[in-house]
């Protein structure tokens, strides 16, 4: 199960943030999450909520922010938002996009009492 590790890896970092900053809880947890990073945000919501208990995030909120696809032409350097996986430059149709955005998936801020 991809997400069960993913969210041991959030909550990890979120335990060893809290730690550093003497936190007594952690109120928050920030993520961006690509729209092409293969994440199931339902799913890694419910394998947070199953493992972050009885430790600082029992109380936690998962916040997923979900980033589009985006692209740089290879060519003329514009960038795009990818639709429908066409990987073709809309402005000189002569380049090819290359993936900039959308595959990432990390923690972006974190909200600690
Ligand atoms: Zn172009």
């Amino acid at each position: 199960m991809h997400e069960m590790s993913l969210a041991e890896g959030i909550l990890d970092i979120a335990l060893d943030y809290a730690k550093k900053n003497n936190a007594k809880k952690i109120n928050r947890v920030g993520l961006v999450v690509g729209k092409m990073s293969g994440v199931e945000p339902e799913s890694l919501t419910f394998s947070f909520d199953m493992i972050k208990k009885g430790t600082l995030a029992d109380e936690a909120e998962l916040v997923l922010r979900r980033t589009p696809l985006r692209g740089r032409c290879t060519k003329c350097g514009k960038e795009f938002d990818i639709d429908n996986y066409d990987f073709w430059c809309p402005e000189c149709k002569d380049g090819v996009l290359k993936i900039i955005s959308g595959r990432e998936m990390q923690v972006e801020y974190l909200e600690v009492d």
